[in-house]
């Protein structure tokens, strides 16, 4: 049973020890606590040690199968002009082809490498579950539906179905189907796909949310750029009429929101609408770096704790970010919210995007019993604050796994 003595133990569910012992086996971890002078060495003792360890990161949300769109969209401050960028792109000979998966593959490796134990995935083909699977890494594939036109809804869910069907579901690796956004998807799309979701009670969904102005305009008045480009693909439904009112009471009148949904960006919400999502239980993903380079805005990170909403972080696509490195997401986060305690954000890059997922009883903080999951990041010199120190962009140099099983 190896034991490890590390300089910082970062449990998350209790504060930062100092000069900590712990002991895994088999895969779990088994106990941990603070060395005291003179404690019993273990013969097989690993000293770690000036690292801090803590459990591998979650990243909420991100879309793998975009990942050989890495360097190809310029950062905008028009997000429309981005959104376009990205269909013309999906229509490209590569996106699907052995690039785009050989793309996906590196995109796991990369995203581990920096430290990430979990991913949401957002996969409109579930090209990317192969990849997960053979590479080991536990998340959930959101199989991602656009259709505006409600007569489509119900082919739409019967294919996903049928494609989820085919892959190879596990413990760590799960399927389940998601709506893309309230623009690109039809009242009834909505309405079935939390039916399917209700089906089973351990499973989640998650839409895009509050993003851009763009969506805001839809909603309250039915016009702008998305009903433009709607119009364009020959997608729009006339029997739609604007709902008058803000994403969030939209969602929420469709009874699509639960404390099951994990609803990504938020970057417009109002206050009200905060509580609002605090109020379900309802968990709020964000992806700073990625809404700055999209044009989509830099997300309120301050206002999203204050309403007491569950905050979970994604890298978004390596469309719209340059690495799936959730430590620049947090040293992000620490850059558009310097007040917040280092803590809060700690927690919301672990386990509150394990929690999200439905991976809390495995993964995000360190705890008996909980998988052996933890990276130790190599402190450089004196160090007056761990946690502050894990907010200052962390580079995957400094990034090793634990693993003994
Ligand atoms: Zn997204």
């Amino acid at each position: 049973m190896p034991q490890y003595r590390v300089a910082w133990l970062l449990p998350i569910s209790q504060p930062p020890i100092r000069d900590a012992w712990l002991q895994t086996d088999r895969g779990r971890i088994v106990a941990f606590g603070h060395t005291q002078p003179g404690d019993f060495t273990a013969s097989d003792e690993i000293d770690l040690g000036e690292v801090a360890v803590l459990p591998g990161l979650v990243n909420a949300h991100t879309h793998l199968e975009l990942s050989w769109m890495r360097g190809r969209i310029p950062e905008t401050a028009d997000f429309s002009k981005w959104i376009r960028t990205i269909i013309e792109l999906k229509n490209d000979a590569i996106h699907g082809s052995v690039e785009a998966a050989a793309a996906v593959g590196e995109a796991v490796r990369e995203a581990r490498a920096y430290g990430t134990a979990l991913v949401g995935d957002v996969s409109n083909t579930l090209g990317t579950s192969r990849a997960l699977r053979e590479q080991g890494m536990p998340g959930v594939v959101f199989h991602e539906l656009l259709g505006f036109r409600g007569e489509d809804a119900a082919a739409l869910l019967q294919e996903a179905k049928t494609r989820i069907s085919n892959e190879r579901s596990s413990d760590l690796l799960r399927h389940t189907v998601a709506p893309h956004a309230p623009y690109s998807v039809s009242p009834a799309l909505f309405g079935l796909i939390r039916g399917e979701v209700d089906q089973d009670q351990s499973s989640r969904t998650t839409v895009h949310l509050g993003e851009s102005a763009a969506e805001l305009e839809f909603l309250a008045r039915g016009s702008g750029p998305c009903r433009t480009s709607l119009e364009r693909m020959k997608k729009w439904d006339s029997s739609w009429a604007a709902p008058g009112c803000g994403p969030v009471e939209y969602l929420d009148r469709l009874a699509f929101l639960d404390e099951r949904v994990l609803v990504v960006h938020g970057v417009q919400f109002t206050m009200p609408e905060l509580r609002r999502l605090a109020e379900i239980g309802a968990t709020l993903v964000t992806c700073p770096r990625g809404n700055i380079r999209t044009g989509a805005g830099a997300p309120p990170i301050e206002e999203f704790f204050e309403s007491g909403v569950r905050v979970a972080v994604g890298t978004d696509s390596l469309a719209s970010v340059p690495d799936l490195n959730l430590f620049s997401e947090l040293a992000e986060l620490r850059r558009l919210a310097p007040a917040l305690p280092a803590r809060v954000l700690l927690e919301s890059a672990t386990i509150n995007g394990a929690r999200a997922l439905g991976f809390d009883a495995e993964l995000g903080t360190i705890d008996a019993g909980k998988r052996d999951a933890l990276v130790a990041v190599r402190l450089d010199g004196y160090v007056p604050s761990v946690e502050e120190y894990l907010l200052t962009g962390i580079d995957a140099a400094q990034i090793s796994w634990i693993a003994a099983s």
